[in-house]
């Protein structure tokens, strides 16, 4: 409920403190938030035209993980001790992994930022104590700074100024992001967008003024998807953006199945810095 995050968020226009007043959100100043009929609320700080992944995205994702082909991730999460605070998903979808977190931690409740309302709509119900947050990832996040404990980042992008600021200096931020092997089969024979290889030693990279790598772990699994999952793993991905669904299932439907696919990530624990540019 978005109720039991409401100390952790702030106001995107003064930083305020957030109160409930029937349906709505309010700071002292006055600047007004409506939550969704679907329980999530809008701290966007100005109009964007970014509305994130789409519906059909969204369906086909829900489809995916709500399958566990993804579980061997969720594992890895599940390992990283929290410090004190919240839990934070930046780009958190439907909430999938999230969910998973909060289960395994009772004293916890948890944030899902996201930019798709769609997304929104699922992860609002993903869990009793979760607060769903439609925020744009490269303004200002609306969260109070220090606040968080654990910040989940999986296959999202990351402002790692803002997640610097909102992580408490005990907490942990923990990164999955795919390696150049992920669903290397679908690529070499679906039109889908490869990753470029490398990319965990970039993430650290540009992390690297805010946050200390504390512990990275290559994860590599084998799934054996339908065809109807094959088409929901790639209808979830950013090829959905320039190829319609009706394509991706012709390719799909090429394949043998069923069909053989590797899963390979890394999943790099960070430790925010005591001093940065800037200051805290
Ligand atoms: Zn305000």
């Amino acid at each position: 409920m978005l109720a039991d995050v409401l100390p952790y968020l702030v106001c995107p226009h003064c930083g305020g403190a957030l109160g409930q007043i029937g349906s709505s959100l309010r700071c002292a100043d006055g600047h007004t938030f409506d939550v969704a009929r679907q329980g999530y609320v809008s701290l966007l700080r100005a109009a964007t035209s970014f509305t994130g992944d789409t519906g059909a995205m969204i369906e086909a994702r829900a489809a995916f993980l709500g399958a566990g082909h993804y579980a061997s991730i969720v594992r890895e999460l599940l390992a990283v001790e929290p410090g004190p605070g919240c839990v934070l998903d930046v780009g958190a979808g439907i909430g999938h992994y999230l969910a998973a977190v909060l289960d395994a931690r009772a004293d916890r409740v948890g944030i899902a930022l996201d930019a798709a309302k769609p997304a929104l709509r699922r992860a609002a119900r993903a869990h009793a104590r979760l607060g769903a947050v439609l925020c744009d990832a490269w303004q200002p996040l609306p969260v109070r700074t220090g606040s968080a404990g654990l910040a989940l980042n999986v296959f999202a992008p990351r402002n790692p100024v803002e997640l610097h600021r909102v992580l408490h200096p005990s907490g942990r931020l923990v990164v999955v992001a795919p390696t150049e092997r992920h669903l290397g089969e679908l690529m070499s024979t679906v039109d889908m967008l490869t990753v470029a290889a490398g990319k965990g030693e970039q993430v650290s990279t540009r992390l690297a003024p805010y946050f200390t790598e504390e512990n990275r772990v290559l994860r590599e699994f084998t799934m054996t998807l339908s065809h109807r999952d094959a088409a929901a793993l790639v209808g979830m991905g950013p090829t959905a953006f320039h190829t319609d669904a009706d394509t991706i299932t012709a390719q799909v439907l090429a394949l043998p199945e069923p069909v053989t696919v590797t899963g390979s990530v890394t999943v790099t624990t960070y430790l925010p810095e005591s001093t940065v540019p800037g200051g805290r």
